[in-house]
């Protein structure tokens, strides 16, 4: 065995995670909203059917392909790959009956072996749950909702294109707790045209009365394709001044410490104990399945580096069933890593997370590990605010997080040209 391939062995048998995550992509929505660029339909009712069973045929086709060393997850001693969350996202997941929902997590749950704490997570939309629903899905073994309320203000909603209301969103988090479930988890979201600091802290405000375990607050994003994004090109849609969202996020972090909230990453927030066990393994590296029409999946032993191969699927729902039946992988597109992507995959997540990335990991990781040069760049960006350094750990400050997608662009290419990656270290 030569010295790189230990390294790789080494590091391999080192970061073997407990269980694999499976996120389960749902296309339907009532309505397009004009800021998403996620892959839904709205008049598709009559393909459902198809897909779902298409659904469960990938989960067959990409379980047959999976071995121990690209997942980097041992199989049980049923041959079963142990299963740490699910989700089932979207699109909108409660637009289906609870009955099928039902069935393609009894399809999870015959194909893997679920851990005993095992997170199931439905994404859910306000108007089209009640407290049955909640009650149907926990004794399907769902144990985390999350609500797709994005804001509490009518004129807001309307502004978004959202089909619900404030009112729907209020009966839905009623009914969540009506319904059994523990974990409930709000999304919100800030930056949007028309809201000012005073009408967003209003949403704060009834966000944490709420007493939710969890909250995801994103800022809006203009995403290339989206009727926001044609509108801001032609002028014609108002978005609050840069300043002005940065008060906002401030708002956020500081409504959500003092509701006992923790922030744990960028746009997330938690009480101890409630932080997205499955949002988790897209930041830190380890497997996760995506199933279904545009998702994404990773594998971190995958590729012929050994060091991750990521997929993502065929959009369009016909094509993508016909492309199951016919007992092939719906992949559109793959990627697998070098160690230079590696790398900096794994600073992007690291700094995206408050706990900060583990320089002392790297070598494990990467072999590589970083030259006195990129240490001092990290002393120089401490003092400037830019990260706080804690021994071994780099983090984004309470400052620096505000701007956090300049911030992090910053550090990775600095530290890029500068972790003396050709180091092997055994
Ligand atoms: S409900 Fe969610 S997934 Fe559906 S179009 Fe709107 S933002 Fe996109």
């Amino acid at each position: 065995m030569d010295r790189d391939y230990t390294v790789l062995f080494r590091s391999t048998l080192r970061s073997m995670s407990r269980s694999l995550a499976l996120y389960m992509h749902i296309p339907f929505c009532r309505v397009k909203c004009p800021y998403c660029s996620f892959v839904v339909y709205t008049r598709r009712a009559h393909v459902r059917e198809d897909y779902l069973n298409a659904l469960v045929a990938e989960l067959d086709l990409r379980i047959a392909s999976l071995t121990e060393e690209e997942t980097r997850v041992a199989r049980g001693p049923d041959g079963r790959f142990p299963l740490g969350t699910v989700y089932l996202g979207g699109g909108t997941p409660s637009l289906l009956s609870t009955e099928t929902l039902g069935g393609l997590l009894d399809a999870v749950r015959s194909r893997f072996a679920l851990v005993n704490d095992a997170e199931v997570t439905v994404e859910t939309e306000p108007g089209t749950t009640d407290a049955e629903t909640f009650a149907a899905l926990t004794g399907h073994g769902v144990n985390r909702v999350t609500i797709g309320v994005q804001s509490f203000d009518d004129v807001h909603l309307a502004t978004l294109g959202r089909a619900h209301s404030g009112s729907d969103a209020r009966a839905a988090i009623a009914a969540c707790r009506e319904g059994g479930i523990t974990n409930l988890d709000l999304d919100l979201m800030f930056g949007l045209p028309g809201q000012t600091l005073a009408s967003w802290r209003a949403d704060l405000a009834e966000a944490v009365a709420h007493a939710p375990e969890h909250l995801s607050l994103y800022n809006l994003t203009l995403e290339p394709g989206t009727p926001f994004a044609q509108r801001a090109a032609r002028g014609t849609l108002s978005l609050p001044e840069e300043e002005t969202q940065a008060k906002m996020m401030r708002a956020a972090m500081s409504t959500s410490a003092k509701a006992g909230l923790v922030h744990y990453e960028i746009s997330n927030f938690a009480r101890p104990g409630f932080a997205s066990r499955h949002n988790r393994s897209y930041w830190t590296g380890d497997a996760y399945l995506g199933i279904g029409v545009g998702a994404h999946g990773f594998l971190p032993g995958g590729g012929k580096h050994g060091l991750g191969r990521r997929w993502w699927n065929v959009r369009a729902p016909e094509r993508y069933a016909d492309t199951v039946r016919g007992g092939q992988l719906p992949e559109e597109g793959a990627e697998e890593l070098g160690r230079e992507a590696a790398l900096l995959e794994a600073l992007y997540l690291g700094l995206r997370q408050r706990s900060g990335l583990d320089l002392a990991s790297l070598p494990r990781r990467f072999g590589i590990r970083l030259t006195p040069e990129a240490d001092a760049m990290l002393e120089d960006f401490a003092l400037r605010g830019l990260i706080a350094r804690e021994a071994q750990t780099i983090k984004l400050t309470q400052e620096s997080v505000i701007i956090a997608d300049y911030a992090i662009g910053e550090l990775v290419g600095l530290l890029d040209t500068a972790v003396g990656s050709d180091t092997v270290v055994s």
